[in-house]
């Protein structure tokens, strides 16, 4: 999770203001004051009796004054100027005091500092600050505005990145895979010496927001190194050639700061399979900079010590020619975390947040199962953001939970307009998910249940926790899950005898759920141990593609079809059963919005007693 941080940008008309009044200011006061000697303007009388003085060093009688100068004790020279009369006598008067007559005395600022005062220094002031306003500008579009043909890799250079082993919870194996490395990068020599080089490149592979960054940071600043980092996708340039340039820059930069590590994100926009049938013009930005990028690997010298890491979540779209030794040889899984994991990053990510006391982590552990570390320390910055809007002093267990369902269902939508019936089909809906479940031995124990509707479309929640963490899914256990998620509607069709869209992302999980079933767990009868699909991308569960035949497709939408009647049917049926409860649940939710699972099986078990009692009293 990023948090950027951006100052309010002020309007480039307002730098431009701001030049101008500093430039008026400086042509009015402090310019004429600098460049040009003070004229002290004195009456006809005051000459008169400075001549009778003989004061006077030059003078220079002009059309319309008379300017002179005097030299005091120190040797200064001080120019006057007074108005000039019809005075006869005056020339002679000067010569008999043995004043020297200038042709002319510079009452004003000479010709060229008035030049350079009225031109040459605008001029110059507005070229510098066009040239600030041009970087500036530059800057906001991205840095690639006006420099054509020039790289300008974006190159980071973090002499520490601050980042520890310590920092990065779980993901242990990873961690003790990069540990060479950091050796390597410490002590270089002590691996030429042996002749031993290590592997050039090291790919980290792993769904998003696993902390493929967070390591390659680790690793830099474990060997106290530096860090250069560049995503794939700033590579593929608006003009041809730029890529290639930008990898050449890259990696020259690096030999000069060797030894250090350099951070290719994404490196599957660049990487990816070449197939030669593009067709016309195709991809060739993005081959030049893959080829570009081989061959600074294959060049440079294994023994200095730049290690290349690099990520990606497409691990299978890579071109081979990456994999080959010398280059990507090294694979490093970063997966998600399982609990204990989930809980250490939660832990190392609370460090700086206060917190209360009786914090259960391990609840919130369980209850984000498939979470990324991303996402994880986005629960606890915005449980920490609960807690400052709430004005308290120190994060609570219900921020935690809140934000658990903020972070993975969206944020709580405040006062969305939900009229009286479609809250109650929303209430029926979720008990029915939770009541269906309850019944079934193989289900998870329902942790909470609320109709607060989310921002991201989900207009009631059911949360259900496992008590442990599960590696291995019975087929009982995906059975049971699929009749949970279709227990919403059938609660729908038993009370309302009518069916909303409010069921559409149960049905797209249990079917997605059947074909799994079906296709890779060969739990079916009717197939057995067929793969009848494969996973393309074990990080992006979606890409997948079915590897037979198709009438056997059809067959298999055959059966994942009867599977989920099967599930809706036995859904219905508990249902039914449970027909009386279901109003009592529902009514419950209705009042409060959101119950927690203690509560829903305190009156699960309440009317379940009743029940039991019923028939003995009526025989009374
Ligand atoms: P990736 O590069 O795999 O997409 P990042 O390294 O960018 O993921 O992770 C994003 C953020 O998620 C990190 O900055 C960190 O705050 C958090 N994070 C992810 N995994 C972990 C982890 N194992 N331990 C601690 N924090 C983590
Ligand atoms: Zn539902």
């Amino acid at each position: 999770m990023k948090v950027e941080k951006k100052s309010p940008k002020k309007p480039l008309v307002f730098y431009y203001l701001i030049a101008m009044a500093v430039l008026m200011l400086l042509n009015a006061l402090v310019f004429p004051a600098l460049l040009s000697t003070p004229i002290t303007d004195v009456s006809y009388d005051e000459f008169l009796t400075m001549v009778g003085n003989q004061q006077i060093n030059e003078v220079a009688i002009e059309t319309d004054q008379i300017a002179f100068t005097t030299i005091d004790l120190e040797g200064n020279t001080q120019v006057y100027r007074t108005g000039k009369m019809d005075d006869d006598g005056l020339v002679d008067r000067l010569y008999a005091s043995g004043v020297k007559f200038a042709s002319a005395i510079p009452t004003q600022e000479s010709p060229i500092i008035t030049f350079l005062m009225s031109w040459v220094f605008p001029i110059l002031f507005f070229v510098v600050i066009g040239q600030l306003m041009g970087k500036m500008m530059s800057k906001r579009m991205g840095g690639n505005a006006m420099q054509f043909g020039k790289s300008n890799a974006k190159v980071y250079i973090e002499s520490t990145t601050g980042k520890t082993f310590a920092d990065v919870a779980g993901q242990d194996e990873a961690k003790e895979a990069l540990t060479e490395i950091v050796d390597f990068l410490h002590n270089p020599k002590k691996y030429a010496s042996i002749g031993a080089t290590l592997p050039k490149g090291a790919l980290l592979v792993g769904p998003p927001g696993t902390g493929k960054t967070l390591l390659a940071k680790a690793v830099a600043g474990e060997a106290k190194v530096p860090f250069f980092s560049i995503s794939g996708s700033e590579f593929v340039e608006m003009f041809v050639g730029m890529g290639a340039a930008k990898v050449r820059d890259l990696f020259k930069q690096a030999a000069e700061k060797a030894p250090c590590i350099v951070f290719i994100d994404e490196i599957d926009t660049i990487g990816k399979k070449r197939d030669n049938g593009s067709g016309i013009g195709g991809n060739d930005e993005r081959e030049q900079t893959l080829n570009q990028l081989l061959s600074e690997m294959d060049g440079f010298d294994g023994t200095k010590g730049v290690v290349i890491l690099a990520a990606t979540n497409r691990p299978e779209s890579l071109d081979k020619a990456l994999l080959r030794p010398g280059r990507f040889d090294r694979r490093i899984p970063v997966e998600l975390p399982d609990l204990a994991g989930r809980i250490a990053v939660l832990k190392v990510h609370s460090v700086d947040v206060k917190m209360d006391s009786d914090i259960d982590f391990d609840t919130i552990g369980r209850a984000t199962s498939g979470a990324s570390g991303a996402e994880l320390a986005n629960i606890i910055n915005e449980a920490a953001l609960r807690a400052v809007r709430l004005g308290r002093q120190s994060v609570s267990q219900m921020d935690l939970e809140e934000s658990v369902e903020v972070v993975i269902a969206g944020y709580q939508r405040k006062g969305a307009m939900i009229n009286e019936r479609e809250k109650r089909i929303i209430a029926y809906h979720e008990i029915g998910h939770a009541l269906v479940s309850a019944r079934l031995k193989d289900a998870s124990p329902v942790h909470k249940i609320t109709i607060i509707p989310r921002t991201s479309g989900a207009l009631g929640y059911t949360m259900q926790i496992d008590e442990e963490e599960r590696v291995l899914m019975s087929k009982d256990d995906m059975l049971s899950q699929i009749i949970t998620l279709t227990g919403g509607r059938a609660a729908e069709e038993i009370v309302f005898n009518s069916i909303t869209t409010g069921a559409s992302n149960d049905i797209e999980k249990a079917t997605k759920t059947a074909r799994a079933m079906i296709t890779r767990y060969g739990m079916s009868e009717q197939f057995g141990m067929i793969a009848l699909e494969t996973v393309t991308n074990p990080y992006l569960s979606a890409d997948s593609s079915l590897m037979c035949s198709a009438e056997m497709a059809a067959k298999v939408d055959a059966e994942v079809q009867s599977m989920i009647h099967g599930a809706h049917d036995k859904a219905r049926e508990s249902l039914l059963e449970d027909r009386a409860l279901m109003d009592v649940l529902a009514e419950y939710l209705l009042d409060k919005e959101t119950i927690t699972g203690v509560e829903f099986m305190e009156i699960l078990n309440r009317e379940d007693a009743k029940k039991l009692l019923a028939p003995q009293e009526t025989l009374v």
